[in-house]
């Protein structure tokens, strides 16, 4: 049985902020994942806004890491080298919709954000394409986007660079306490540990379950997005929200920190047993399209690329983020909905603080950066001839619509959490992301794949266990005529 300090469960942009947090400390560190890479959950299925922190009810736990969050991701996001720009953000109100605005304003003054309530000549000025009913809206300078899956990657990535140990593949099934900490049991191994933290996400519940905690009822709602080529990228400037209503934020249209437009997200009550099946659905579609028509009429449909659906999960009205009463070596984090991606790096610090202090555990004198990646796409000429010229790999293009690199998937194969499959790899290096979605590098990115990691291209996987790509050879079993 391997021993740990701490024990992280679940490797969302939560858990791997937890688990890069604790990385700076002297501690023997493991974070347990069930899928075939970080990420997989709401982490990778969502609107990635930075939300400025108006929205949240001031003296709530959402509130208070939102800001606190917020505030944290230009020099996080820098750092690890994760698309991240500061676009602003509306809420765009019809006439009448003046008194819900300036209640938006208040909360945001209350919880110390910078907003203001602009005119429809204002708005003209950021957003030439408003619709035309729109005649006034809230203004929030400091909201961005960033890449949500990237994020989570480069913390899980910059926690291993400092020692942290994740496994992949690895759902906790069994949790108790013992003696002196708890056992933990995946699928495949034993562990114990001093400390644990349950930051499953919409696993949460369950794995509260399993140890006898508390497991409140949670509740779903899945959300429904269009993305639009980057061709279109002009048509909006900054995330532009209608007023929000009881079921959330509402349908959005911005940009997102890749360069694409976003569509969405619908709220869709789903029963918690479907909570991870993520599918999108006719009727959402069109919710998305209605709502899209109203704030940027101009938006093209026809420059659609993808569709997806990400799942949230809610349990009351707030973040549960507390060390348990009854086991106080073992933290919960329950419901952590929207703004959950922004408050992410702010409860990565906090709970890492708290097992810190619960285990005694000093900083280490050095915390290891990233190293920086080259991208071909963001390089100068000067950059790329001297990438080229110390490694060929780095001028062979295999995905052209985003032009990437074989140099550029190798390093994705190679890095401290390594990618192992071909969705993997398009979160890490976006091969497989841009107009074709895949259509012509997917067969040269599984090649890549099969050659790296010495396996038959037949079981080279689009992502978790079966989800082989090409299980079979062509005309296997069939007589050669
Ligand atoms: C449609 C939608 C739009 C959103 N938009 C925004 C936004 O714009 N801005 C914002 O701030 N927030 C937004 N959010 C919220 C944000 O995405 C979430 O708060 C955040 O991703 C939650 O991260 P997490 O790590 O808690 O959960 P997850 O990302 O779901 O991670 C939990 C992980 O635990 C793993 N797991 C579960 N059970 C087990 C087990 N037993 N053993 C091992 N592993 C397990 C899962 O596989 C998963 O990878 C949105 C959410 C949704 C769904």
């Amino acid at each position: 049985m391997e021993k740990f300090d701490v024990v992280v469960i679940g490797g969302g942009v939560v858990g791997t902020a937890v688990l890069r947090s604790l990385s700076a400390y002297n501690a023997k560190i493991l974070l347990l994942e069930k899928s075939s890479d970080v990420a997989s959950g709401a982490s990778r299925a969502n609107s990635g806004i930075v939300h400025a922190g108006y929205d949240a009810e001031p003296g709530t736990k959402k509130a208070y890491f939102n800001v606190k969050g917020a505030a944290m991701f230009p020099a996080l996001t820098k750092a690890l080298g994760v698309p991240y720009r500061m676009v602003g953000s509306l809420v765009a109100a019809k006439e009448g919709g003046l008194p819900a605005l300036q209640e938006l304003k208040a909360r945001g003054d209350a919880n110390g954000v910078k907003t203001e309530i602009i005119s429809r000549e204002e708005i003209l000025r950021l957003e030439p394409n408003i619709g035309p009913e729109i005649t006034y809206a809230l203004y929030a300078p400091e909201a961005g986007v960033v890449s949500p899956y990237k994020l989570t990657i480069a913390q899980a990535d910059q926690a291993v660079v400092n020692g942290a140990t994740i496994r992949l593949e690895e759902k906790v099934v069994a949790l108790q306490k013992s003696k002196d900490g708890f056992i933990l049991r995946t699928e495949k191994g034993e562990y114990t540990a001093s400390y644990v933290i349950n930051a499953a996400g919409a696993g949460a519940s369950e794995v509260n379950a399993l140890i006898g905690e508390y497991a409140p009822m949670e509740t779903h709602g899945v959300g429904d997005y269009f993305i639009l080529d980057s061709k279109e990228a002009g048509v909006v400037n900054t995330v532009v929200f209608p007023l929000p209503d009881e079921k959330g934020k509402g349908i959005l249209v911005g940009p997102t920190a890749d360069g694409n437009v976003i569509l969405g997200p619908t709220s869709r009550k789903v029963p918690h047993e479907r909570a991870e099946e993520n599918e999108v659905t006719r009727e959402g579609l069109d919710l998305v399209r209605e709502g899209v028509k109203r704030l940027i009429p101009a938006v093209n449909l026809r420059s659609v690329i993808r569709v997806y659906a990400g799942t949230r999960t809610a349990v009351g009205s707030d973040f549960i983020i507390e060390q348990s009463a009854r086991f106080p070596h073992y933290f919960m984090l329950l419901g952590i909905c929207s703004p959950g991606l922004t408050s992410a790096p702010a409860i990565g610090e906090y709970v890492a603080a708290a097992a810190a202090e619960a285990l005694g555990l000093t900083k280490k004198k050095e915390f290891l950066p990233l190293p920086a990646r080259f991208h071909l796409n963001k390089s100068s000429d000067e950059e790329i001839k001297q990438k080229v010229a110390e490694d060929p790999a780095y001028g062979r293009i295999v995905c052209r619509c985003e032009k990437v690199t074989e140099g550029e998937i190798l390093d994705a194969i190679r890095s401290p959490l390594p990618a192992h499959t071909v969705d993997a790899i398009k979160r890490r290096v976006r091969a497989g992301m841009g107009r074709c979605q895949g259509g012509f590098c997917r067969p040269r990115v599984m090649e890549i794949l099969s050659r790296e990691l010495n396996v038959p291209l037949s079981s080279v996987r689009m992502g978790d266990k079966g989800s082989e790509i090409a299980p079979y050879e062509v005309k296997e079993g069939y007589e050669k005529v």
